[in-house]
């Protein structure tokens, strides 16, 4: 059982490594090179806790496979552009923030604040969020 998990594991960080770029801080974190705090993965997403949160709960979503923002994406992209929504659904309720409500934000390029140019999608909760924004 637990080889099996442990084979399983090995390959899907094998694929992630296949697809990731070697600088940078996202795919290293998808790949296990870096070390985080991830909530959840797949063979798609990998999510995890913001190093520097701004709520109570601020969770990062990101594609394992590397897309610099949302200026890249093509249209086969879109079952994981969709995909991220599904895992923020998933993450919310993990983390008890459903009910109350949360933000999900993806920056993009210099002026909308983006640092890590590796798509990702927040996912901030656990308190009132302020307006307005922007
Ligand atoms: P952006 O400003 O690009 O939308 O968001 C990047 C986010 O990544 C920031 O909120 C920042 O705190 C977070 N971040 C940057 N480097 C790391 C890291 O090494 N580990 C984790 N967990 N979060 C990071
Ligand atoms: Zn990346």
């Amino acid at each position: 059982m637990f080889r099996a998990y442990a084979i399983h594991l090995y390959s899907r960080l094998s694929i992630i490594r296949h697809r990731m770029n070697p600088a940078c801080i996202f795919c290293k974190i998808a790949s296990g090179e870096t070390q985080a705090n991830i909530v959840y993965q797949d063979e798609l997403v990998t999510a995890f806790r913001d190093i520097h949160p701004v709520a109570p709960i601020h969770v990062l979503i990101v594609p394992n496979k590397h897309i610099q923002s949302i200026n890249e994406v093509t249209s086969d992209d879109e079952q994981i552009l969709g995909y991220l929504f599904t895992t923020a659904c998933k993450v919310a309720d993990m983390d008890g923030i459903t009910e109350g409500g949360y933000r999900t934000i993806v920056n993009t390029g210099s002026h909308g604040g983006q640092t890590v140019f590796h798509l990702h999608m927040h996912v901030i909760g656990g308190q009132r969020m302020h307006y307005p924004m922007g």
